[in-house]
């Protein structure tokens, strides 16, 4: 097969360089003589090059259509495209997060009823789209009074969750807080502790649903290519988020009367306590790990020292307190919520 494409590229090629010189010489004659006779004779050579042109396309769609190793003979080759129409249909879904701004309409998805069709030269692109997942939650933001309620009937429970500088006087370490480097915003709160070997402690009474204690932070040029791909999203998706935690736990406190489902998170930390386990109970102010720095930036170059501080978040039926309020708002809901803490 393959001596017999390398004949074909030969002969194409030889066909490519004679019809140069045959167009050349047309190009001669036709400035020179102008008689009925030489016109016919173009005329000639002219359906000769289209026919030509013609073969050699034949030949050139044979030999693309034979490089992908595959069994098929030449004149199945053209049944090829239907084996792929699921492809444009994971593109349309993985680009239609709603939270994407540039979002098209989706196509339709009869459009796989049609594999005679084949797929586009874009489509063709053997480069992998990155592929978001999106979270979808139809529900409406808290206003600032709802949620000032709700961290007002919070606060005669909680217990700070670490003893480390307060967040509370500074925008950049509170929910809403832009995080470009993510493309996305804050969720949380952050205690610096500017030391390692802080204690993170459980604000509230609840239970260990979800503890990851043996992350292995990702090497810079890992973790710049997920921040590549938050980039192109305009957004941090839930994956990256997740792998930007380090270690951390998930506390389910349960629904609190006239709140809601109360949750909370402990991120970047260095260790999880090995009495924290999934399905355990835990008590408010009760250890639940070292606070660290795991995957940040700096742990990511190998740098498990600078900066460490525990990301916490408090969310409240799958929405973190705070959500869509303005940066004042959002302190005062904090403020609030630890007005009477521990
Ligand atoms: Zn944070």
């Amino acid at each position: 097969m393959k001596k017999i494409r390398h004949g074909l590229r030969a002969i194409r090629r030889g066909l490519a360089v004679s019809f140069h010189w045959m167009k050349k010489w047309v190009v001669k004659i036709l400035g020179k003589l102008k008689s009925g006779r030489v016109l016919l004779s173009i005329a000639a050579l002219a359906v000769a090059f289209v026919i030509g042109i013609v073969v050699s396309q034949a030949w050139s769609s044979d030999s693309s259509d034979g490089t992908p190793a595959s069994s098929a003979g030449p004149s199945e080759a053209d049944s090829e495209p239907t084996s792929s129409p699921s492809e444009p249909d994971d593109e349309s879904t993985s680009t239609d997060p709603p939270t994407t701004p540039e979002a098209t309409p989706a196509p339709d998805p009869s459009e796989g009823s049609s594999p005679s069709n084949p797929p586009d030269s874009t489509d063709a692109d053997p480069a992998p789209t990155p592929t978001p997942v999106v979270v979808v939650l139809d529900q409406e933001p808290q206003t600032y009074q709802e949620a000032l309620e709700d961290a007002a009937r919070l606060s005669f429970d909680i217990v700070w969750p670490s003893a480390c500088m307060s967040p509370i006087p500074h925008p950049d370490l509170l929910p809403n807080a832009p995080r470009t480097y993510r493309s996305g915003i804050h969720q949380g709160v952050d205690f610096r502790c500017f030391a390692r070997g802080h204690p993170a402690v459980a604000a509230l009474d609840g239970r260990a649903v979800l503890v990851v204690g043996n992350y292995e932070d990702p090497d810079s040029d890992e973790r710049d290519l997920l921040l590549d791909v938050a980039a192109q999203l305009d957004a941090t998706p839930p994956y990256t988020l997740l792998t930007l935690y380090g270690n951390y736990v998930v506390l389910d406190h349960g629904v609190v009367p006239d709140v809601g489902h109360v949750v909370t998170i402990y991120a970047h930390l260095e260790s999880v306590d090995p009495d924290i386990r999934v399905g355990d109970a835990v008590q408010a102010g009760q250890r639940v790990g070292e606070i660290g720095n795991r995957g940040t930036h700096a742990a990511a170059n190998g740098d498990f020292y600078t900066d460490p501080h525990l990301h916490w978040e408090l969310h409240i039926d799958n929405q973190y307190l705070g959500a869509g309020l303005t940066a004042a708002e959002t302190r005062f809901v904090y403020t609030t919520l630890f007005a009477e803490a521990s």
